[in-house]
């Protein structure tokens, strides 16, 4: 197989949708750990203070783990909170823990206004200047638009979308496009909705190829060839603190999600990511 392309600088992908249970854990993660078996670096940022990337990856965040929380409200710094996978050593965790619960209302009490929205970037820029070069970071987000995803906004350079394929897809939607779009012009001139990647795909079902054809219709640029079909391989591997692609390499989950990611890399190339 012919190596992925590497970006030429560290892309910043914000995996978000408002709605809780479309995938976006479950994405991050097989993505993440997808492109860390095709020999890239790749750092998973846990901003959901549920912690269910961290679970899913294997990674220690009980109460008292350093994580991201301490990043964003105590100035620790992320070269000191990531651990590495347990999988794959390209593969690496900034950890949530259920501190992170009360952190949005903290940021508010605690930081001057101008200080609120780029609190992850400050740190991740700090990170890559400490000379750690990862080739994606992951950034996990809560289902919600409030200041975590905010700061995800601001410290990123694109958005992953994901949307399932079932009722309601397409609802809320354009309140997330125009979220984006106040980011872009009040606070991140650069971050673009890159990619949008469609999950939890069930063939048998009329309404899921009608999702399908629509998200496709409106966002042509941006939705990806690869679709993640249902798969309980993917569901069950968490329970295992493992990823699909390390728990089962030749399940359908997993072929689609080494597709998808397959996709996203060469897709960044050609737009000179
Ligand atoms: P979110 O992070 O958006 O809340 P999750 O990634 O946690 O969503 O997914 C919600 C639920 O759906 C989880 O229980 C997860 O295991 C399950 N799930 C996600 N993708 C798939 C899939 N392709 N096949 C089967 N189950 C899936
Ligand atoms: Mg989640």
């Amino acid at each position: 197989a012919t190596p992925l392309p590497k970006p030429l600088k560290t892309r910043v992908i914000s995996v978000s949708n408002q709605k809780g249970g479309v995938g976006k854990t479950t994405s991050t993660v097989n993505l993440a750990a997808a492109l860390a078996a095709k020999s890239l670096k790749v750092l998973v940022i846990d901003l959901d203070p549920q912690g269910n990337a961290s679970t899913a990856l294997g990674i220690e965040h009980g109460e008292g783990t350093l994580g991201i929380y301490e990043v964003l409200i105590e100035g620790a710094e992320i070269k000191d909170a990531v651990q590495v996978s347990p999988e794959n050593p390209n593969l690496s965790c900034l950890p949530a823990t259920i501190d992170l619960a009360g952190a949005e209302i903290e940021i508010v009490t605690a930081f001057e206004r101008e200080n609120w929205h780029a609190l992850l970037k400050t740190a991740i820029d700090t990170y890559l200047a400490q000379g750690n070069h990862p080739d994606y970071i992951f950034i996990d987000c809560p289902p919600s638009l409030g200041l975590l995803t905010v700061n995800a906004f601001v410290a990123a350079t694109e958005v992953l979308l994901p949307i399932q394929c079932e009722y309601y897809a397409l609802e809320g939607l354009s309140q997330l496009l125009r979220n984006i779009e106040r980011i872009q012009q009040a606070l991140n001139p650069q971050l673009v909705l890159s990619t949008i990647l469609l999950t939890m795909y069930d063939s048998r079902t009329k309404l899921a190829s009608a999702v399908v054809d629509d998200v496709r219709q409106h966002f042509p640029a941006q939705t990806l060839n690869s679709v993640i079909p249902r798969n309980v391989r993917v569901s069950e591997a968490p329970s295992f603190g493992r990823t699909v692609i390390s728990h089962d390499k030749s399940s359908v989950g997993s072929l689609s999600y080494l597709e998808a990611a397959i996709e996203i890399a060469q897709k960044g190339a050609q737009n000179g990511r």
